[in-house]
């Protein structure tokens, strides 16, 4: 139950806390690590092009104690200026691995997830040997998982960048340029790296029926995604005329509140029955034995 203390707490964003707080939430996300405060929540997929793949993007979510839901991006950046980033990609990459190891398991076939990862964590020496230990001990392909990745301009070290970028597509993982059209998730961004997906921001997505010039900016970006033989993405989707008009333009997934919002992932595998049905027997079986 809660005290009338939290009921009435409305956390602030980032940008309007004290340097005080900011401090305080670095220290809590050290201990929500190893608390279990944090938790994955899945976003459904759409996939029009491959109607086979069951796929998601796995969403942070951190129920700070007293502090209530702290928005994703926020905990991001706390992460991403004390270094914590390290470890709680690591938390997300195996939480990540061990929830499709039990979808597999439970029989779903075709499951593919796409996990956000922080540029920073790629200019860290080492990371890519670290994702493979962690993945080669779940005993999972690789290909089925795709790392999704928003530029950053903070690069410290090119160079670190592209070997672990080179190694983990060298071992099979799939990368995804996220947010693209804004910031520095730009055409130079998906020209330098072997990206195989670019996904359109949703500030371009959510309003473009509205708005004949974001419509404009998406109808080119997908036939640019395409020429380049990139899988394009839709972010934001509310509605269904949108999806519709997506549809049209030949986006291969689709992704948005107007198909399922973020959901824990015990809500995601009654998702995935519901939508998709029985379980296949044989797939059980053969991963079991893996
Ligand atoms: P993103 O990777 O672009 O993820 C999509 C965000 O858009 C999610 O916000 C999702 O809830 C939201 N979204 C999806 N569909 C709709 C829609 O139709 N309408 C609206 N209004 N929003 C929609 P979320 O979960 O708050 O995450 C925010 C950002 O935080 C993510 O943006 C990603 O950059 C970052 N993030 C989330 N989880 C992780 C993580 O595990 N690791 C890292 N490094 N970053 C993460
Ligand atoms: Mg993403
Ligand atoms: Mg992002
Ligand atoms: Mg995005």
């Amino acid at each position: 139950a809660k005290t009338s203390q939290q009921a009435y707490h409305i956390y602030q964003p980032l940008e309007v806390q004290s340097q005080g707080l900011h401090v305080r939430l670095a220290q809590d996300l050290v201990n929500a690590i190893e608390a279990g405060d944090l938790e994955l929540y899945h976003q459904p997929q759409i996939s029009l092009t491959q109607p086979e793949d069951r796929a998601s993007e796995v969403l942070l979510r951190w129920h700070h104690p007293t502090e209530g839901l702290i928005p994703t991006i926020d905990v991001i950046t706390i992460a991403e200026q004390t270094g914590l980033i390290r470890s709680l990609t690591r938390w997300v990459l195996s939480a990540a691995f061990s929830q499709t190891k039990t979808l597999r398991q439970l029989g779903y076939c075709g499951i593919r997830v796409s996990i956000n990862i922080s540029a920073n964590d790629l200019s860290h020496r080492g990371f890519s040997s670290d994702v493979i230990g962690l993945l080669d001990s779940t005993g999972l392909p690789a290909d089925i998982f795709t790392l999704e990745v928003t530029e950053s301009m903070h690069l410290s070290d090119q160079a670190v960048f592209q070997q672990n970028f080179t190694e983990l597509r060298d071992h099979g993982f799939l990368f995804a340029i996220d947010d693209f059209g804004t910031g520095y998730s730009s055409l130079s961004y998906a020209n330098e790296h072997p990206f195989s997906e670019l996904k359109i921001d949703r500030s371009f997505v959510t309003d473009m029926l509205n708005d004949p010039k974001r419509q404009t900016i998406v109808s080119a970006t997908v036939s640019m995604a395409k020429k380049l033989k990139l899988i394009v993405t839709a972010e934001g989707i509310e509605d269904d005329a949108t999806a519709e008009t997506l549809k049209a333009l030949g986006c291969d997934k689709l992704q948005g509140f107007g198909f399922a919002r973020p959901m824990p992932f015990s809500d995601y595998q009654a998702w995935l029955n519901e939508q998709q049905g029985p379980l296949s027997e044989h797939a059980a079986k053969s991963d079991a034995e893996t």
